[in-house]
């Protein structure tokens, strides 16, 4: 039964095997798996014939081109199958022009300034690599999205080119070794974390349901001090919610694997099988909006937000990734004797070399208003990158730059290293056979993540191509590999810590080995358009100038628009919802304090009590006052904007939040207008 049900939504290789010919289906394998352009209008019109009939088959009316705009969600447009033949009659009609193109209006999709450059009309192109799929009653056809004049408007495209660039460069690489490949490819698998809580709650906050985090709430006695939600069992009604999730997204062919219950109270994670990278963040993408709705039918939201709740653990997206052969073939798996191994041992110095010279782009791709409140927080990955690799590997690596033996090195390391094949605290760690980079949040997508990665990793494997090329076949060329790796190593050994990322003597070492340490958006932002930058995507065809430029202006606005929208909801809820509600609660108190008074009752505590609230509620509305005043007095150039936002909006935040959360504790529970942490974290 679950052999029938899975993928049974999907136009995969199987069914378009059956589909289509057999010529055309080699064609289109090609295409999928090197990076092939696809123009051929005989094949679309095939192949669109075929996923009509399919989709028609499995209940379909409508198809749409899902694309992913710089938004960061997934958009689609709706049109039936529907058509009118000759003789007037309906026909179910999918031809192969709407297959590979679609038009749509780019003009209500960010751009970043280029929509005056360009013309409003905006074309999706179909991308062959990834499986259309059904979802209701539509078939989804993932497509890129650009402008009429062929700028890049998604997230998509980049990273379609870095997996061609790291193809071109590793293929090239390994050429040097004798080693002819079809092509290489990075995978990856991306586990995702969110929380469920009640949609009751949820929808008596305002905060919850337009930031999706709670912009006030004061802890709970509990917090996750205990610990026992880690791994512990599951509620039923979250089990439910899982199965649901599982049957839907292994009906979309998505290898949801592992379902577990995380640190926080609440709080959850789905990791599926990694896939190509490009296709693994499709599915992620699609895995969200299906959590959402799952989560809708089990009474339930589900809140993809990297911080939903302060003091409590935030959640992210670890991003598993390596590359692997055509013939399948691991490049990041070290064999038996990684020592010995010097393909491997120049790969994982390519990614070393690659996360060193790139950690600013890395810090950019991770960085959002939601990750700012994760990063940092003793809980979550630091905000400044480094590696861990691991007592083996880096005991190696230690032997290689200091051109010791490699038995002296294990031997000082047995006496300096801790024993534990995990760092939880590292953001970017080497995990037996991959890596597991640990910064991303939750709720992005991480298409911006993943291009940077392959791009920046195709980078080095460029120049140590450059350099090898000369030696291949020559009896010199291990001896220079060697050399190479132990240059390489030597110049980028400050990347590489062992110790706890969460301390503060980190930050202090950190800063000494000259490694970047940005704490917000805005400040990492600002560096996305610095030189190294530009030359490294354009140099690899990913993003050309003006594309780049747009993209910071877009994660400058993006900032920006969620920290208003965060303020603005805190100053709704401030005065409609808890000013009123403490002012009465204390009047109430005072009246009872009249009336034993009369009765010459001591008063004394409950007088210093309404003195309290009143003193809260003077506070918060002289707050509330500077928290209006810095909203509107914003500059309009939007670089600008981001900037402010984190420098003078977030601090007056930051004491809004202060002040009425310690007001929480001092007004009766029944006056206080909103499910509190222990309400909401502690349902059963
Ligand atoms: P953790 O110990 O961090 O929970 P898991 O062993 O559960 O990690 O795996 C995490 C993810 O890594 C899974 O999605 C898994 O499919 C993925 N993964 C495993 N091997 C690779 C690989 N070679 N490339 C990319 N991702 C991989
Ligand atoms: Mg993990």
């Amino acid at each position: 039964m679950f052999a029938d049900s899975f993928g049974s939504m999907v136009f995969n290789e199987k069914v378009m095997r059956d589909a289509l010919s057999s010529e055309s289906f080699k064609r289109l394998m090609k295409i999928r798996h090197e990076g092939m352009p696809m123009d051929d209008k005989t094949l679309a019109d095939e192949v669109a014939e075929a996923m009509k009939k399919w989709a028609v088959s499995k209940g379909a009316t409508h198809y749409t081109h899902w694309f992913q705009p710089m938004t960061g969600a997934t958009a689609e447009k709706h049109d039936s199958f529907l058509d009118r033949d000759s003789d007037g009659n309906p026909i179910l009609e999918l031809s192969g022009k709407t297959l590979l193109k679609g038009e749509s209006d780019a003009s209500s999709f960010p751009s970043g300034g280029m929509r005056e450059t360009f013309e409003a009309r905006g074309y999706t192109v179909w991308d062959p690599t990834s499986d259309a799929f059904i979802r209701e009653d539509t078939l989804c056809i993932p497509t890129s999205f650009g402008s009429f004049d062929g700028a890049v408007l998604d997230k998509k495209t980049p990273l379609l080119r870095s997996v061609e660039t790291l193809n071109t460069q590793a293929v090239r690489l390994l050429r040097t070794f004798g080693i002819e490949t079809k092509y290489v490819y990075p995978s990856v698998g991306l586990e995702q974390e969110y929380f469920l809580i009640n949609k009751e709650d949820c929808a008596k906050r305002r905060d919850l349901i337009l930031t999706e985090r709670t912009l006030f709430g004061a802890p709970t006695p509990k917090g996750q001090v205990l610990e026992d939600h880690y791994y512990g069992t599951i509620r039923p009604r979250v089990k439910a919610f899982m199965k649901e999730l599982d049957d839907e997204l292994w009906k979309v062919g998505i290898y949801s694997k592992t379902e577990h219950n995380e640190v926080a109270p609440c709080q959850h994670e789905m990791a599926p099988i990694f896939a190509r990278s490009n296709i693994a963040v499709d599915e992620n993408q699609l895995t969200m909006d299906i959590m959402k709705k799952v989560a809708n039918r089990h009474g339930f939201v589900c809140l993809l937000h990297e911080k939903p709740f302060e003091g409590i653990n935030g959640s992210g997206k670890h991003n598993n990734w390596s590359i692997s052969t055509a013939e399948g073939e691991n490049l990041m798996n070290p064999g038996k004797e990684p020592e010995k191994n010097i393909k491997f041992l120049l790969f994982i110095t390519a990614v070393i070399k690659a996360v060193d010279d790139y950690q600013v782009l890395l810090r950019i791709s991770v960085s959002s208003a939601g990750n700012d409140r994760r990063l940092g927080g003793n809980e979550a990955p630091p905000a400044i990158i480094s590696m861990y690799l691991g007592d083996r590997l880096r005991t190696i690596i230690a032997s290689i730059i200091s051109g010791s033996d490699l038995e002296t090195e294990t031997k000082k390391a047995a006496l300096t290293v801790k024993n534990d094949d995990r760092n939880r605290t590292s953001p970017f760690a080497f995990t037996g056979n991959k890596f597991e980079f640990r910064m991303p949040g939750s709720a992005e997508n991480v298409s911006c993540t993943n291009y940077v990665l392959n791009t920046i990793v195709a980078e080095s494997l460029k120049q140590f191509a450059d350099r090898l090329e000369p030696f291949a076949g020559k009896e010199n060329f291990e001896s220079e590999v060697r050399k190479l790796i132990r240059e390489e190593l030597t110049a980028h050994e400050r990347i590489l810590f062992e110790g706890n990322g969460y301390s503060k003597e980190w930050v202090k070492e950190a800063k000494r080995r000259g490694l970047a340490a940005f704490k917000s958006t805005p400040e990492a932002f600002e560096h996305f358009d610095d030189e190294k930058n530009i030359e490294l995507l354009v140099s690899h065809g990913i993003l050309n100038k003006e594309e780049i430029k747009a993209r910071k202006v877009i994660g400058f606005t993006k900032y920006n628009n969620i920290i208003n929208v965060e303020a603005r909801t805190m100053l709704l809820m401030a005065e409609k919802d808890i000013v009123p509600a403490a002012i009465k609660y204390s009047s109430e108190l005072a009246y009872g304090i009249e009336s034993k008074q009369a009765l010459q009752l001591d008063v004394e505590h409950e007088l210093k009590l309404v003195s309290d609230i009143n003193e809260h509620v003077k506070a918060l509305m002289l707050n509330n006052e500077t928290l209006r005043s810095v909203l509107d007095s914003q500059p309009t150039d939007p670089m600008k904007q981001g900037m402010n936002a984190y420098k003078k909006i977030v601090p007056v935040m930051e004491e809004e939040r202060r002040i009425v959360d310690e007001l929480e504790l001092l007004v009766d529970k029944n006056s206080w207008p909103y499910p509190d942490y222990t309400d909401m974290l502690y349902y059963v």
